[in-house]
């Protein structure tokens, strides 16, 4: 294993940030995975720890057999968020813009840097792109701490051939996101890890983390027809809700991520398995998620429970009515029949704050306006 600490810019006279970069392994193919952009999302902190110590103990056996680069905290930035006791951490102080987007490569600059470079060899292709896009990263440029915490992370992500981004939600069932695209190895990651949930998206739109390393392979193909060999498979796994980090799941999560691994033939005679399911598996768009907001000011209080299979119209929540004279509530029906797979901890809630999400089996959103907010 080889640490270093690549040094940010200082934000402010007498300080100095730092990302920490573990790399295990050698071999042409790079995996990448790294915890905790929204710095407010802990459980995979934890799952990356469990995974360290297993990839050092499969490295001095000699069972690593490509490059797997761990960035254990993706976000020092927002970790340093400390506000009366609170976390926020998702959200940039000084800009506003939320840490998981607007990363993405300029597609137009990709083409024009690398379309005329493209041939009838596959593998050709592959080296051609991945050494573009590192060009267009190193040459970003931008004055904000953000933006430089953003090239920090892509110098060490955009060319690998896996990219695994670890978040979670307020209070969720374990759920995957992967491109709509790649929904073989999408598959493979969620069964491995066995979690049920599986929101495929379209990446050719506003993409987060994950999408800003899937987005060039996919509109290049298409916008030059010429073929690539591996493209990067990226993914984010939300590892259930905030308040889920203990021991018990990290290593659960871990032997999941290890499975997966070996699958992909990064590492060998790891013993890890694919971790057991709960419910039944739920492949869906991310465009067949409804997202539930609030219709008053007041307190949320839930009528079902994380998993439940709600049908149309069921009662789902009730927003106590504080403002109201005598005791009072406003009912919340479920606006589709679905599986209930997220809810908020913020139980003070306020007219359309989100309050939960139903996976259903049908369109809820246009595609791609998922992360437009
Ligand atoms: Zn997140």
């Amino acid at each position: 294993m080889k640490t270093t600490h690549l040094p940010l810019p200082s934000p402010a006279p007498g300080m100095q940030r730092h990302l920490t970069i573990h790399e295990y392994g050698s071999g042409p193919r790079k995996a990448y995975l790294q915890a905790g952009l929204h710095a407010d999302e802990w459980p995979g902190l934890l799952t990356l720890q469990h995974l360290m110590t297993r990839l050092e103990a499969l490295e001095q056996a000699g069972h690593i057999h490509q490059h797997i680069v761990i960035v254990p905290f993706a976000n020092p930035v927002g970790m340093n968020q400390r506000l009366f006791g609170k976390f926020p951490g998702r959200f940039d102080a000084t800009t506003g813009q939320n840490f998981n987007r607007g990363m993405s490569l300029s597609i137009g600059a990709l083409t024009h840097r690398v379309g005329h470079l493209l041939g009838p060899d596959a593998k050709q292709n592959d080296l051609q792109l991945r050494a573009a896009m590192r060009q267009l990263v190193a040459e970003k440029s931008g004055h904000y701490e953000i933006e430089a915490l953003h090239q920090a992370l892509l110098s060490q992500s955009i060319d690998a051939h896996l990219m695994l981004d670890l978040h979670c939600d307020d209070n969720a069932l374990p759920h995957v996101f992967y491109g709509d695209h790649q929904r073989p190895t999408g598959t493979l990651l969620a069964d491995s890890l066995g979690f049920a949930i599986r929101l495929e998206e379209d990446v050719r739109g506003t993409v987060a983390f994950d999408g800003s390393h899937t987005q060039p392979w996919i509109t290049l193909a298409e916008n030059t027809g010429k073929l690539f060999a591996e493209p990067c498979f990226a993914a984010t796994i939300e590892l259930r809700g905030q308040k889920d980090v203990s021991d018990a799941l990290a290593s659960r999560d871990a032997e999941g991520l290890l499975a997966f691994l070996e699958q992909l033939g990064f590492i060998s005679n790891s013993n890890a398995v694919a971790q057991p399911q709960e419910g039944e598996t739920l492949g869906i768009n991310v465009d067949q998620v409804k997202v539930i907001t609030s219709p008053a000011n007041g307190l949320v209080v839930y009528h079902q429970s994380l998993g439940d299979w709600v049908e149309a119209g069921d009662l789902l929540a009730e927003i106590v009515l504080l403002d109201s004279n005598r005791p009072e509530r406003l009912a919340v029906a479920a606006p589709t029949s679905g599986r209930l797979f997220s809810k908020t901890d913020t139980f003070l809630t306020s007219p359309g704050a989100s309050i939960g999400m139903i996976a259903s089996k049908d369109q809820q959103i246009q595609p791609g306006t998922q992360l437009s907010y």
